[in-house]
């Protein structure tokens, strides 16, 4: 009998920057391996897909590739947001899974699925996969420091560490290996501030950090000479791990190669304002600091007018991303954004929705003030652009401090919004102190360059990845 054909069902977290390094995976994985790969998203982020991108005229080109859908079980209008998140990440399991299981049961696509790939955050695809006998692999979005802080959460509980005792925030934090010497209360995830650990949040991570060693394999978003010996860590709970980041740079290195490729558009479900980039062309050379707090971020408008004004005290030039839900109470207010556009009088531009790797990689562009999400401060490590980190949840406290205690790529500014505190972060990141972070974000864009070229590491754990797919297969 002819061995099946490897067919993947990879399930992302249906929000936006997972989706946008998930399909990443996805077109490698056509790409380099010639696998079929069944993108399997919600009904709400199918929509936005097909509305904002051109992800069907692109996928075309790979014949292996489909793109479905099932509900989340959440009304269109839901936000899908903040505190909201919590809502939806029950719809799912009450709703999808059973959906999710009946897919992968019925047999119905063709050729039949022989293997999953899952966000780790979605515990229950693990659940479904070992019930059924299928091989199932976790593909995990968050950085891997804040991967590892997850596995020590029970460590941390049993030490005492958390709650936390200390209402000194910068409190050592000594249960985490490899961490001890700069991790500080302020460093671990948000949800862990709470008093009590009883939140859905905080259950959900503890309950992952059970699940994803369950898995046949981890698949991280990340590079080897960025972690270091974080990952023989990692490594003690999940023995197949698969390094193959930085997804977004792994793949344009191989659409490269394969010259008569163009690469994706852009995989935002909201509308790019490319008229930022007309506007960048023309500001001089390593001029601007791009400001933006990913698509789920939001401040309050006393925190908007300190961003405002530290902003406009540096003398600098800025791209500022403003979404039109990014401040509380204050949303689809367009016409105080226009009144601020003037009043910038040409130093600042703002748009609801910028092509963030383009501008990125702007020759104009210095450095960027960040929520530190994980696929921005991996989008700018590949760029070398030092940044500014103003976390907001989940992984963004730890991806702060390791940006500016560990990697020495910036600034972390967490917990505090204050003018003259912006203020002096920008002018030492654009010019009191600029050469040092530059010399370090170089060497490490160069790192992770290497990582995914030609003989790179990223290069090779991906090769590993789809032989182990293959084999998992017969
Ligand atoms: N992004 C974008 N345009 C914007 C802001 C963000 O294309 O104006 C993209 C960004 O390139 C990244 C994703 O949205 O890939 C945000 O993901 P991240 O993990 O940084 O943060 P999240 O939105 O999940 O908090």
């Amino acid at each position: 009998m002819d061995p099946q054909p490897p067919h993947v069902l990879i399930f992302p977290l249906p929000l936006q920057g997972p989706i946008n390094s998930t399909l990443k995976l996805a077109e490698l994985l056509c790409l380099s391996g010639g696998l079929h790969v069944t993108f399997l998203v919600t009904d709400y982020i199918r929509r936005r897909l097909l509305r904002h991108t051109n992800i069907q005229t692109h996928f075309s080109r790979y014949p292996g590739f489909d793109l479905a859908s099932i509900p989340d079980g959440l009304p269109e209008d839901h936000p899908r947001l903040g505190d909201q998140l919590t809502e939806m990440f029950d719809a799912l399991e009450a709703v999808t899974k059973p959906l999710f299981r009946e897919m992968l049961v019925s047999g119905t696509r063709r050729p039949p699925v022989t293997c999953v790939i899952a966000d780790g955050i979605l515990g229950f695809t693990i659940d479904v996969a070992k019930e059924i006998g299928m091989p199932v692999i976790c593909l995990r979005t968050i950085s891997p420091c804040f991967l590892w802080i997850i596995f020590c959460l029970p460590k941390l509980i049993e030490a005492g560490e958390i709650p936390f005792k200390d209402k000194d925030l910068d409190a050592p934090i000594r249960s985490v290996p490899g961490m001890e010497d700069f991790l500080r209360q302020r460093d671990l995830p948000s949800f862990c501030r709470s008093s009590e650990l009883t939140g859905p949040i905080f259950k959900r991570y503890l309950t992952e950090s059970i699940q994803v060693p369950r898995a046949d394999g981890v698949i991280l978003n990340s590079f080897e000479d960025l972690e270091g010996p974080l990952l023989s860590h990692i490594h003690t709970q999940c023995p197949n791990l698969y390094t193959i980041g930085p997804l977004h740079a792994h793949l344009k290195s191989r659409l490269s190669i394969e010259k008569s490729l163009s690469s994706f558009r852009s995989t935002s479900f909201r509308e790019e304002d490319r008229s930022c980039l007309s506007w960048l062309d023309q500001q001089p050379s390593k001029s601007v600091i791009y400001v933006s707090f990913g698509s789920l971020a939001t401040m309050t408008w006393d925190q908007f007018t300190e961003f405002w004004h530290g902003l406009m005290n540096s003398g600098k030039q800025f791209l500022w991303v403003i979404r039109p839900d990014s401040i509380a109470g204050k949303d689809g207010e367009s016409h105080i954004f226009t009144k601020l556009r003037e009043d910038s009088t040409g130093r600042g531009y703002i748009v609801g929705w910028a092509p963030q790797e383009e501008v990125l990689s702007h020759e104009s562009v210095a450095a960027f003030f960040t929520h530190s999400g994980w696929n921005s401060t991996l989008e700018s490590i590949c760029e070398g652009v030092p940044m500014i980190c103003w976390p907001y949840f989940v992984d963004q406290q730890v991806n702060g401090r390791f940006v500016g205690e560990v990697w020495k790529l910036g600034l972390d500014m967490k917990d505090t919004c204050d003018r003259f505190i912006i203020e002096k972060m920008v002018r030492d990141l654009m010019e009191d102190r600029r050469d040092e972070f530059l010399r370090s974000a170089d060497h490490m864009a160069n790192l992770a360059r290497q990582s995914v070229g030609e003989g790179g590491v990223s290069r090779r754990n991906l090769d590993r990845l789809i032989e182990d797919v293959r084999s998992m297969s017969l």
